[in-house]
C-alpha cells in the first residue's frame, strides 16, 4: 500500500525548504537521505505567542545561538545569519496567517544519500515548519517521574548540548518506558551516575530553601527555559546553585520543577515511589506566575525576551 504524505499534527500549510517557502506537501526528502537513515540532523523548538493580535517569538536569539552551536559541533557548515533566520521565521508566520500560540521547528539536514553514515562534504540546509500547540499538560496536576534505566548518553558519545535528531532515540526509549510503567516521564541519569534531566526537559530542585539545578557537565541540555527560569529567580533575588544531583537528594527534595519549551514549567509530585510534599510549592508557584506574565507580554522581562514578528 502506498502511504500518503499526511500531516498528523496540526502543522501549518507553509514551510521553508530548499531556500524558499513552499507548501508542506511539496517539501519532500528522499527515502535514502543520510539525515533520515542515521538521524544526522540538528533542530530547535521555539515557542510563538499570539498576544492581542500580534505574534511574538520567545528568546529567538538564544535559540538561534544554540542552533548555530549545534551546526558547528556537528560540522554541518551551514551559514545563516541571525537576520536571515529571523526573516525566514517572520515570513513563514505571516504566510501561515497564524492567529494563535504556535511552535516553530527549525532543523538542519542533508538530502544527500550514502549507504554508510558518512557526511564529509555533504551539503546541509535549514528547513522550518510550524504547528499549532495543541496539548498543554495541566500545571496543577504535577508529574510522576521514573528514574530511568536508560542511561543518558555522554557528551563524548553524541553532544549533549546540541539537539541532534538521532540522539532523541535515547529520550524516546526512556520516556516510553516510563509511560508504559505508569509515569509521566523519565528522569535520566548520566554515565557518571548523577541525575541530569528528563526526556525533553531540565530540572530544578529545592531543598531547605535553596535552589539547585544539575551541573551542565553532568549531561543536561543547556535549556533555554531553564536559563530563563534561573534569570527569573535571580530577578526575584533567589540564587540557583549548580550541583551533581544524587538520587538521595532528589528523593528527599522539597520541590522538583521541570522546565522546557514543550511544557513550560511543571511541578513534580512523585519520583519513583517517593511522593513529594506538594504543600511546598513556593518556587514552582513563583516561576509559574512569572512565566504567565512574561508569555503574555506583561512582565519587564517580556520586552527583552519576546521578539515581535514584523
Ligand atoms: N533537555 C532536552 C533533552 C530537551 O530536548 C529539551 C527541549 N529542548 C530540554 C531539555 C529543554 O530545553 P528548552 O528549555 O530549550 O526547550
Amino acid at each position: 500500500m502506498k502511504s500518503k504524505l499526511t500531516r498528523q499534527e496540526p502543522i501549518y500549510d507553509y514551510v521553508y525548504f530548499d531556500n524558499e517557502i513552499c507548501r508542506y506537501e511539496d517539501a519532500q526528502i528522499g527515502l535514502a537521505s543520510t539525515s533520515l537513515q542515521y538521524g544526522f540532523n540538528v533542530f530547535c523548538g521555539i515557542r510563538g505567542y499570539h498576544i492581542n493580535g500580534q505574534n511574538y517569538i520567545f528568546r529567538l536569539k538564544q535559540h538561534y545561538q544554540r542552533f548555530m552551536d549545534a551546526n558547528k559541533i556537528m560540522g554541518f557548515g551551514v551559514e545563516i545569519t541571525y537576520d536571515k533566520f529571523c526573516n525566514v521565521l517572520f515570513e513563514l508566520v505571516k504566510k501561515n496567517q497564524i492567529v494563535e500560540d504556535f511552535y516553530i521547528r527549525a532543523f538542519i539536514f542533508t538530502p544527500n544519500t550514502h549507504l554508510a553514515p558518512k557526511q564529509h562534504k555533504d551539503v546541509y540546509q535549514v528547513s522550518v515548519y510550524m504547528q499549532k500547540l495543541s496539548s498543554k499538560f495541566d500545571p496543577q496536576k504535577g508529574q510522576k517521574l521514573q528514574i530511568s534505566s536508560f542511561v543518558k548518553y555522554s557528551d563524548n558519545a553524541i553532544s549533549t548540548k546540541a539537539k541532534v535528531g538521532g540522539s532523541y532515540v535515547n529520550s524516546l526509549l526512556a520516556s516510553q518506558n516510563a509511560k508504559l510503567s505508569g509515569f509521566d516521564d523519565a528522569l535520566m541519569v548520566s554515565e557518571n551516575g548523577y541525575i541530569c534531566e528528563c526526556s525533553i526537559s531540565n530540572i530544578i530542585i529545592v531543598k531547605n530553601n535553596e535552589v539547585f539545578t544539575p551541573n551542565l557537565s553532568d549531561g543536561p541540555l543547556g535549556g533555554i527555559t531553564l536559563r530563563s527560569a534561573i534569570e527569573v529567580l535571580n530577578y526575584n533575588n533567589i540564587n540557583v546553585n549548580y550541583i551533581s544531583l544524587t538520587r538521595s537528594f532528589a528523593y528527599s527534595c522539597d520541590e522538583m520543577i521541570t522546565t522546557g519549551t514543550a511544557l513550560g514549567v511543571q511541578k513534580v509530585n512523585q519520583i519513583d515511589h517517593c511522593e513529594l510534599n506538594l504543600q511546598k510549592n513556593e518556587i514552582f508557584t513563583l516561576l509559574y506566575n512569572e512565566f504567565e506574565k512574561i508569555f503574555s507580554n506583561q512582565h519587564e522581562l517580556s520586552k527583552k525576551w519576546l521578539s515581535k514578528v514584523v
